[in-house]
C-alpha cells in the first residue's frame, strides 16, 4: 500500500478537489484551424496584428463630403463600394456616394447618410444635415498589438469571429486529452442487449461518454468481467494505449469487496494509489490514482454515485487538463421545496433540479432512493450539497450546489 494513500481517512469533496487540482498540469498545446477550435482553450495571448478596423470605414450607406463644406448641394463625382480603394481629396461641393462598410477616400469626411439625402442623377441635395460622422474609424476597436483575447479563454463563436478577422486561422488550443473508460462487472451487458436474469444493462458507459463531450473526448471503451486475471490479460492487450492515456476511468470495483479488483489493476497500470474513500453519500468507495501527469479514477458502479463523482471530482481533472484554470463548481441557490436529509453522517450530494426565478436559483430536491436511482438521475441538472450530520432543511433555504454537466 502506498505511502501516500489517505485510505485512513474518509475525504471530503473538498478534499478530493484539492488533491485533484494539485497533482493535475495543463496538457500539451496544439494548433488548429478555427473550424475546429469552437469549445477549445486557448493557449497563448492573440494580439491584434494592426488597428481594428485597419481603415476607416463608413458606418452607413450614404454620401461622403468634406467635414468643413457647410453646403448642402453636392456634384457626386465617384462611387465608393466595400471592398473598394479609392483614395482621394474631395474638393468643396463634391461628395461620393459610398456604401457600408466602403473604405472613406481620405480624412475629414463625414458620410450624409442616404436617407437624409435627395439625388437627381450626379445632382445631391442634402435635407438635414447632422453631426453624425457616420464613420468607424481606424483604431476604433483595438490598436496594433493590444493583447485581444487572453491565455485560459474558452473560444465561443464571437471569440471565433474574431480571430478570423485579426486571420488568426490556426490558434494554439490544448489538445484534447486521451481517455480510457473500463466498465466492470459480470452483470452488464450491452443496452441492445437482452439481460438474462441476475444481469442489468450497462448505463455507465453512455453515462461517462456523454459527459465526456464536454471537453470534446471520445474515449476509448471497453466492458471488463469482474475477473483480474482476464481484466488483465484484455487491458494487456492495449498497452501502448494505456502507457498513452491522460484519463483512465474505472467503473464498478473500486468497493474492498473480495472480487473489487480495480485498485489492484491500477497498480498492475503502474498508478500510485492517493485516496481509496470519500465520505460522500453517494460515491463512498471512489479511488484516486496518479502516474506522472496521468490522472486515475476508480468509480462506484451505482450509476448515481458515477453521476456524482463524474461532476465533482473527474471534471475538476478535465478542467485542470484543459489550461482553463482551477473552477469553483459550487454556486448558491435557494431549495424550492424541503430537503429531508435526515441527519446523514456523511456528506450528501443530492440530485435536484435547478431553474432560475425573477434572477435567482431555485433548487427543487428530487426523490431519491438508493444510490443505483435512474429516475432521479434522468432528471437532476444540479446536486445539493447536504453537510454531514444536517437536519432537514427547509424551503427557503440557502444551500450550496453543484450545476451538473448537461
Ligand atoms: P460495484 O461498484 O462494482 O460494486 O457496483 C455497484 C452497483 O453498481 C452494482 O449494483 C452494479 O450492478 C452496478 N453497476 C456496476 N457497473 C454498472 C454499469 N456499468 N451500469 C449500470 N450499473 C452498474
Ligand atoms: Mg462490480
Amino acid at each position: 500500500m502506498s505511502t501516500k494513500d489517505q485510505n485512513a481517512t474518509a475525504l471530503r469533496a473538498e478534499e478530493v478537489i484539492a488533491l485533484v487540482n494539485q497533482i493535475l498540469q495543463p496538457l500539451s498545446a496544439e494548433r488548429v484551424s478555427l473550424n475546429d477550435a469552437v469549445g477549445r482553450v486557448l493557449r497563448e495571448p492573440v494580439c491584434a496584428p494592426e488597428d481594428q478596423p485597419p481603415f476607416d470605414r463608413s458606418a452607413m450607406d450614404g454620401f461622403a463630403v468634406r467635414l468643413d463644406d457647410s453646403g448642402l448641394e453636392f456634384r457626386m463625382v465617384d462611387e465608393i463600394r466595400a471592398g473598394d480603394w479609392k483614395p482621394r481629396e474631395l474638393q468643396r461641393g463634391e461628395t461620393i456616394r459610398i456604401s457600408t462598410g466602403g473604405a472613406l477616400p481620405g480624412d475629414n469626411l463625414q458620410v450624409v447618410m442616404k436617407e437624409d439625402v435627395q439625388a437627381d442623377g450626379a445632382a445631391i441635395r442634402i435635407a438635414q444635415r447632422r453631426k453624425s460622422r457616420n464613420i468607424r474609424f481606424r483604431g476604433e476597436d483595438a490598436h496594433a498589438g493590444q493583447v485581444l483575447v487572453e491565455p485560459g479563454t474558452t473560444l465561443q463563436p464571437g471569440t471565433l469571429a474574431l480571430l478570423a478577422t485579426i486571420g488568426q486561422a490556426m490558434p494554439l488550443v490544448t489538445r484534447i486529452p486521451r481517455v480510457l473508460h473500463l466498465a466492470t462487472g459480470n452483470e452488464i451487458v450491452a443496452p441492445e442487449q437482452t439481460p438474462q436474469r441476475g444481469q442489468i444493462r450497462d448505463s455507465n458507459s453512455i453515462l461517462v461518454r456523454a459527459f465526456l463531450k464536454h471537453w470534446h473526448v471520445e474515449p476509448e471503451q471497453q466492458r471488463l468481467p469482474e475477473d483480474e486475471a482476464v481484466a488483465k490479460a484484455e487491458s494487456g492487450k492495449r498497452k501502448a494505449e494505456i502507457e498513452n492515456l491522460d484519463l483512465l476511468l474505472i467503473s464498478g470495483g473500486a468497493s474492498v469487496g473480495e472480487h473489487d479488483f480495480t485498485r489492484r489493476l491500477l497498480e498492475h497500470f503502474g498508478f500510485e494509489i492517493l485516496a481509496s474513500k470519500t465520505n460522500l453519500r453517494p460515491g463512498k468507495p471512489l479511488i484516486v490514482a496518479r502516474r506522472g501527469n496521468a490522472i486515475a479514477f476508480g468509480l462506484p458502479g451505482n450509476p448515481l454515485a458515477h453521476f456524482v463523482c463524474l461532476n465533482l471530482f473527474v471534471r475538476v481533472a478535465l478542467d485542470g487538463f484543459s489550461g482553463r484554470g482551477p473552477s469553483n463548481i459550487f454556486q448558491r441557490g435557494t431549495l424550492a421545496t424541503t430537503l429531508e436529509s435526515d441527519r446523514n453522517a456523511r456528506e450528501t450530494f443530492w440530485p435536484a433540479r435547478h431553474e432560475s426565478h425573477a434572477g435567482r436559483i431555485q433548487l427543487a430536491p428530487l426523490r431519491w432512493s438508493s444510490s443505483g436511482d435512474l429516475t432521479s438521475l434522468s432528471m437532476a441538472n444540479a446536486l445539493v450539497r447536504v453537510m454531514p450530520g444536517a437536519a432537514d432543511l427547509d424551503a427557503g433555504a440557502e444551500v450550496e450546489f453543484v450545476p451538473t454537466i448537461c
